[in-house]
C-alpha cells in the first residue's frame, strides 16, 4: 500500500443556497488516524463525501497524495468509505459483499478468494463468509463492510459514524478493533463522529467542527487541554465556563463577586473581559475550604452521579452550575467547598 496524505484546501459546499462548508483546510497525513468531530449538521459527513467525491464543491481542491482530485469521480480516487448504515447487499453472501470490493481492482497475482479470506481475516470473521448479511450481528456487518472497502487496497480508509449504530459496549470493543487494522494497515484513515469521547480515544489528531468552519486541528491532548475557542472547550469535555473581568491588580478575574485565578504567565489587562475554564476532574469538592486546595468556592450539591470510577456531582454557586468530579468514596451532599488551583485554570 502506498502511504497517501490528504489535503483539504479552502474547500466550500453549498446545498440550495445553503453553506454547508465554508473554506475549510485540512491537511491529513500519510498513515494518520485524523477524525473530524462535532455536533449534528456541521458538516463533518458533508467533508468526508467531498474528499470520496460525492459531494461537489463550489471552491476549493482535494488532493489525495499530492495529486489533484476535486473533479475526479470516486472510482478515480482511491479511496474506500464506510458508512453509518452498513450498507450491504442483502442478497449476497459475506464472502461475495466483500469480493464486490474488488469489482474494479485488479490485485497483482493474487487471486480474489485469497484477497477476501485475508480480509475476512483481519476483521476476524473468516467463520462466517458462507452467510448472508441479515444472519450477523450490527457489530459483524459493519466490520463486513470495513473489508469490503479495504477489498482493493485503497489509500485512504474514510469512515462515517461507522459506530452509531451500535450499542455501548460493542462501540467500544469495536472503536478499539479499528484502531488496530488502522496500525497493522498503517493506512491513512479520516473517521467521522459526532462523540467526542470516541475522537479522543481513537485519534492521531482531531479536527473539531462548527457550522461549516474548522475550529481547531490538534492531537487529542492538545484539544481537551488547550482549546482554542469557547466552542471547543463546551464541545469536548464538559468544561465550567466563567465569564468576568481581570481585577485591578491583574491578579485574578472577577467573577459574581468573588476573585478566580489567572494561571502563572498569563498576561492580561486589568479591565479586559474573557472566560475561564475549568475541567470538572479539576475541582476538588470538599466538606470545607480547609480540605478544598487552592481558590474555594462555597457551593451546593444538586445532583450526583454514580460513574462506576467516580462521582460526578453538579452544584450550584452563585445561581451557576458547576460540574465536578470525584473520585471520593461516599458521594457528596448539602454545602460544600470546591476548590481548584490556578495551574487548573485555562484563559479563552
Ligand atoms: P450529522 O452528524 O447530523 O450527519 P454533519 O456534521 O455530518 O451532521 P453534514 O451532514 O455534513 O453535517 O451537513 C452539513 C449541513 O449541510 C447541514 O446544515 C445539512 O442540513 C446540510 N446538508 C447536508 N447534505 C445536504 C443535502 N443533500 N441537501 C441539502 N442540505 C444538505
Amino acid at each position: 500500500m502506498t502511504m497517501s496524505g490528504v489535503d483539504v484546501t479552502e474547500l466550500s459546499v453549498g446545498f440550495d443556497g445553503v453553506t454547508a462548508l465554508e473554506s475549510v483546510s485540512l491537511s491529513v497525513r500519510a498513515g494518520e488516524f485524523f477524525t473530524l468531530v462535532g455536533p449534528s449538521g456541521c458538516g463533518k459527513t458533508t467533508t468526508l463525501r467531498a474528499i470520496a467525491g460525492l459531494a461537489d464543491s463550489t471552491g476549493g481542491a482535494v488532493t489525495v497524495d499530492g495529486q489533484d482530485v476535486t473533479d475526479a469521480p470516486p472510482e478515480a480516487r482511491d479511496v474506500g468509505i464506510v458508512f453509518q448504515n452498513y450498507a450491504l447487499f442483502p442478497h449476497m453472501s459475506v464472502r461475495e459483499n466483500v469480493a464486490y470490493g474488488l469489482r474494479f481492482h485488479e490485485l497483482d497475482g493474487r487471486d480474489d478468494d485469497e484477497r477476501v479470506a485475508e480480509l475476512l481475516d483481519l476483521v476476524d470473521l473468516a467463520g462466517v463468509a458462507d452467510r448472508d448479511p441479515e444472519q450477523l450481528s450490527g457489530g459483524q456487518q459493519q466490520r463486513i463492510a470495513l473489508a469490503r472497502a479495504l477489498a482493493p487496497e485503497p489509500d485512504v480508509l474514510l469512515l462515517d459514524e461507522p459506530l452509531s449504530a451500535l450499542d455501548a459496549t460493542l462501540r467500544k470493543r469495536l472503536r478499539v478493533q479499528i484502531k488496530t487494522i488502522q496500525r497493522e494497515l498503517d493506512i491513512t484513515t479520516i473517521y467521522v463522529t459526532h462523540d467526542q469521547a470516541e475522537a479522543l480515544a481513537l485519534s492521531d489528531r482531531v479536527a473539531v467542527m462548527h457550522d461549516g468552519r474548522v475550529e481547531q486541528v490538534a492531537t487529542p491532548e492538545v484539544v481537551y487541554r488547550d482549546p482554542a475557542s469557547r466552542f471547543v472547550a463546551e464541545f469536548v469535555g464538559d468544561n465550567n465556563l466563567f465569564d468576568g473581568a481581570v481585577t485591578d491588580d491583574g491578579a485574578g478575574v472577577a467573577v459574581d463577586g468573588a476573585t478566580l485565578p489567572l494561571p502563572e504567565g498569563a498576561d492580561q489587562r486589568p479591565g479586559e473581559s474573557l472566560t475561564l475554564a475549568v475541567r470538572p476532574e479539576a475541582i476538588a469538592v470538599g466538606d470545607d475550604a480547609s480540605d478544598a486546595p487552592g481558590t474555594t468556592l462555597a457551593a451546593t450539591v444538586e445532583t450526583v452521579e454514580f460513574l462506576g470510577d467516580a462521582y460526578r456531582v453538579h452544584c450550584r454557586w452563585q445561581g451557576r452550575r458547576i460540574e465536578c468530579k470525584t473520585t471520593a468514596a461516599d458521594p457528596p451532599d448539602g454545602e460544600v467547598a470546591l476548590g481548584f488551583d490556578a495551574a487548573d485554570v485555562h484563559v479563552l
